[in-house]
């Protein structure tokens, strides 16, 4: 099991053309962060440390890090409690707080919500974030970044988005840019250990679909298709296992998992689960991205396994070969949802919250459905959110 090794061989495959894949610098392993320590000491002298809400305090590992800077006379501006589902007004906090500290470089440790929250402020402190979202501005400078992924989903140290929520306008969109990607890119096994089992099922949920969505795009080309397969491979082998047991090996995996998904995510992008689950999220945050995803996901590949050409059905088949447990993609992708346990009951939804997230796919994600693998029109869409969601029940 030599992940790093397959890594570094498939970024040299295909770095000769694109940028990208030059900028990355990727470490996964238990406490990486001896080890890189005298490149983020590069960065600067005044760092914003952004962190999640209670999980890194409560196992000591926030205050590791924080005598890890005083040790190394860098002096911290905290920008901390960042919620699931990072809303504007919380980036302008801490791009005040970025400010007022004058810093120099921005340090994350968490999960995608963290990771994405300093990205924007790394570009926040320089316009206005939502003006660069909506491209009336262009993102000219960023401070760098170096991001310490604490769950193995999202992909967000890789790639060069931040996924980010405006509650005023009820949406969640994507910013986009190279100067997006972490300097350093950091998965600590040390870390990812300590990650609750529904919290790997979701964020592994996540992973996967990031994979299936990018194999099966229209566009998908050989570098991506290859980065997708092997995250898709690599969840067969770990994500069950690291539900159940502590073992590093899977935790491993698991990272990689994310590392390469995340690479395939970057270099192309996602469609039809990803363009209703954002709407979800930014309506009912209190959905996860990744329970969404479970719940979304059986019903876009039924639908486009049964519409798609020769081309699109053997890339199903292919995904549904590699995760190993039915040809069928979407047999294969339920019986995983019953075996991590993301069949469970999400909120009720009403006639008027299926409407909103129809309207809302209509409204700001239809660029992403257009994406789908086999025409999919408006009907199709209103189809799949009412069978996924009119029940609370898993569908
Ligand atoms: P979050 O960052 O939202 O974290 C989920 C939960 O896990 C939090 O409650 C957190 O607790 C807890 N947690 C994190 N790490 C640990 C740990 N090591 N041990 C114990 N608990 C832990 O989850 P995700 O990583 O799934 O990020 C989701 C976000 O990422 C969404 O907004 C999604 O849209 C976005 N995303 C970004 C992409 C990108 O390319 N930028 C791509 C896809 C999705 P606490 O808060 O207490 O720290
Ligand atoms: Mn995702």
């Amino acid at each position: 099991m030599d992940y790093d090794k397959d890594l570094k061989e498939m970024i040299q495959k295909y770095n000769d053309n694109n940028e990208y894949l030059g900028m990355l610098d990727i470490h996964v392993g238990e406490n990486v962060i001896d080890e890189t320590f005298p490149q983020v000491m590069n960065l600067g002298k005044n760092v914003l440390f952004c962190t999640g809400k209670s999980a890194m305090k409560r196992l000591g590992i926030h205050k590791k890090y924080l005598d890890l800077f005083k040790k190394n006379k860098i002096k911290v501006a905290d920008y901390d409690g960042i919620t699931a589902n990072p809303t504007l007004e919380r980036i302008e906090e801490g791009v005040r707080i970025a400010k007022k500290g004058k810093v120099d470089f921005i340090f994350c440790l968490g999960g995608g919500s963290v990771i994405d929250s300093g990205k924007a402020v790394s570009v926040g402190i320089f316009g206005d974030v939502w003006d660069y979202i909506e491209k009336k501005d262009e993102i000219k400078r960023s401070l760098p970044l170096v991001a310490n992924s604490t769950t193995s989903g999202t992909g967000s140290h890789i790639t060069p988005y931040a996924v980010i929520s405006n509650s005023a306008t009820c949406e969640k969109k994507t910013l986009r840019h190279r100067l997006l990607v972490p300097k350093l890119s950091l998965a600590d096994i040390e870390i990812t250990k300590h990650v609750p089992p529904y919290v790997i099922a979701t964020t592994g949920f996540d992973v996967l679909c990031h994979g299936i969505e990018v194999y099966t795009l229209k566009d998908c080309d050989e570098a991506a298709a290859e980065f997708a397969l092997k995250a898709v491979e690599l969840i067969r082998k770990h994500l069950y296992n690291s539900c159940i047991n502590k073992s590093i090996e899977d935790k491993v995996g698991m990272a990689y998992a994310d590392v390469f998904a995340g690479i395939a995510l970057a270099l192309k992008k996602t469609h039809v689960a990803h363009a209703i689950s954002h709407p979800v999220s930014a309506r009912f945050p209190e959905i996860n991205h990744g329970q969404a995803l479970a719940y979304i996901i059986p019903k876009t590949t039924e639908m486009q396994v049964s519409r798609g050409d020769d081309e699109v059905k053997k890339r199903f088949q292919k995904l549904g070969a590699t995760l190993g447990i039915d040809s069928d993609c979407a047999k294969a992708v339920r019986k995983l949802i019953k075996q991590l346990k993301l069949d469970i009951p999400v909120r009720k939804m009403s006639e008027t919250d299926l409407q909103t997230i129809y309207g809302d796919t209509i409204r700001y994600r239809w660029p992403s459905v257009e994406r789908s693998p086999c025409p999919i029109n408006r009907e199709d869409i209103k189809k799949i959110i009412y069978e996924s969601f009119k029940d609370s029940q898993y569908p």
